[in-house]
């Protein structure tokens, strides 16, 4: 029997390579390394959905401080210090990299800080020189930003860096209609900055439902996010007082920061992986089965690598199933199909399943829709609507879909999730009870559809 020195190695610690490391250690007795070359945690924790997040909290506050004031609170707001803040989240960031680390070491893997390459279908070589071989290695090296070939690319920043700003701009462009890009708009517009947003297609957010792109495209401009859709920046140039953005739609408009988010590509190039008989696909991922494994038996690969649905959950589900089938004996494969996931634009977006046009595309629908004022925004004053929508199968009466915008869609959208999962009709929603007064009570009380087809 040949001895390997390990019976799995990550390369990656990601949300993907952390989870299918833990769980073949700690619940299926593998004796596992991990190599990570940056921060633990990966890009979700380190640059990714957790600052994000907690930036998305710190530029809430201007609009929490004058809705309070509606309330009857003497309240104003002071000067917003960047510096404060990025020093708080880098004390966050700090624990949550020690915590992911203490939980690997806590199920027995060994982590090593270094650079790992594939050398061979059983062995890999660290960027400290050593050499381990083990009998299965998983691929988790994520992703990274993409800037499109244009002059002046260099004086973008992207996603990476925005966490990292010595300080916040005036005026800021940001470049693509995605989540990313819709994301650090509000998020910058909220933290008081001027703020465009270029893309290059008819409306932001392709690939959700239409009428909810519409709706949150609505609401950020109504907030003062300059959105030119069908526009694309042709170059940059440093200027005196900024960089220069040449625009397709004629316009040549200065800003201090200049932000692409033009999508992510697989990290899958210089891993050694080429030269072995890995597949990889158009996009440069790497392309496996239905149980994460690559044309090479011994080699797996689990999240945005893969370029499937590139979501940090996607990923720790890819890695536990990985897990599960090559070291609990328990074959698990993760079903893509029906996806939750939320964008945390002002205001969220919630959506679970399939969007109006899908739905339509595949059979008979009804729509039910409604669109009101939230009492708490209100009574501030506020023009804001929240969107709920179900798309719902004439057939078989099932919920095909659920979309939500408005104030902790995200937080509804997991909820909803849950029955759709199971197969809910639109009578099960009928007859629960609502639960009053609450936005989410829209979802069980709309009785008729606004549209058939
Ligand atoms: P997306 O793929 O969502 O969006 C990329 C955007 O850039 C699209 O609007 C695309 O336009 C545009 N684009 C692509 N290439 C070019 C180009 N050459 N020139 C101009 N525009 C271009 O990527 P993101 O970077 O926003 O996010 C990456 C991934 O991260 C997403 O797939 C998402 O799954 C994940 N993510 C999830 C979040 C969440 O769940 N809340 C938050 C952040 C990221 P077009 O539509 O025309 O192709």
């Amino acid at each position: 029997m040949t001895a390997f020195d390990y019976d799995l190695f990550v390369i990656g610690g990601g949300s993907g390579g952390v989870r299918a490391a833990r769980i073949a250690a700690a619940e299926g007795g593998a004796k596992v390394g991990l190599a990570e070359e940056s921060r633990m945690g990966g890009t979700c924790v380190i640059r990714g959905c957790v600052p994000k997040k907690l930036m998305v909290y710190a530029s809430g506050f201007p609009e929490a401080v004058e809705d309070a004031r509606a309330y009857g609170w003497d309240a104003s707001l002071g000067m917003f210090d960047w510096t404060r803040f990025r020093t708080a989240l880098e004390n966050e960031l700090n624990r949550l990299e020690n915590a992911y680390r203490g939980t690997l070491k806590n199920a027995g893997v060994t982590i090593h800080d270094a650079r790992a390459v594939v050398v061979d279908p059983h062995t890999v070589a660290l960027s400290d020189g050593t050499r381990l071989t083990a009998k299965h290695i998983l691929i988790a090296t994520g992703g990274w930003p993409f800037v499109p070939d244009i002059p002046g690319r260099e004086l973008a920043i992207t996603s990476n860096e925005m966490f990292h700003l010595p300080t916040l701009p005036k005026r800021a462009l940001v470049v693509g209609g995605g989540y990313i890009a819709s994301e650090f708009a509000c998020i910058l517009h909220g933290l008081g900055v001027e703020v465009a947003q270029y893309y290059r297609g008819a409306q932001i957010l392709r690939g959700f439902d239409d009428e909810a792109r519409g709706h949150v495209a609505n609401a950020m401009a109504a907030r003062g996010i300059d959105i030119h859709c069908g526009t694309d920046v042709l170059r940059l140039e440093k200027t005196a007082t900024g960089i220069r953005a040449v625009a397709t739609n004629g316009t040549e408009r200065e800003f201090d920061l200049v932000l692409y988010a033009t999508g992510r590509k697989p990290n899958a190039k210089g891993l050694g992986l080429e030269g072995l008989g890995v597949e990889f696909g158009r996009n440069g991922q790497i392309v496996v089965d239905e149980w994460s494994q690559t044309a090479v038996p011994s080699i797996f690969a689990v999240g945005d690598v893969t370029d499937r649905v590139n979501l940090t959950p996607v990923a720790i589900r890819e890695g536990h199933a990985f897990a599960d089938t090559v070291f609990r004996g328990v074959p698990t494969r993760f079903d893509h199909g029906l996806i939750p996931s939320a964008v945390f634009t002002q205001p969220e977006l919630g959506s679970v399943g399939l969007s109006e046009e899908a739905a339509r595309a595949q059979e008979e629908i009804e729509v039910y829709a409604a669109t009101f004022r939230p009492m708490k925004t209100l009574f501030a004053g506020r023009q804001g609507r929240v969107l709920m929508k179900l798309i719902v199968s004439v057939a078989t009466r099932r919920v095909l879909g659920c979309h939500i915008v408005g104030p902790d869609a995200g937080e509804m959208i997991q909820l909803a999730a849950i029955p759709i999962g199971m197969g809910a009709t639109k009578e099960d929603f009928d007859r629960t009870l609502a639960v009053h007064p609450t936005m989410a009570e829209e979802l069980v009380t709309m009785r008729k559809p606004v549209r058939r087809g």
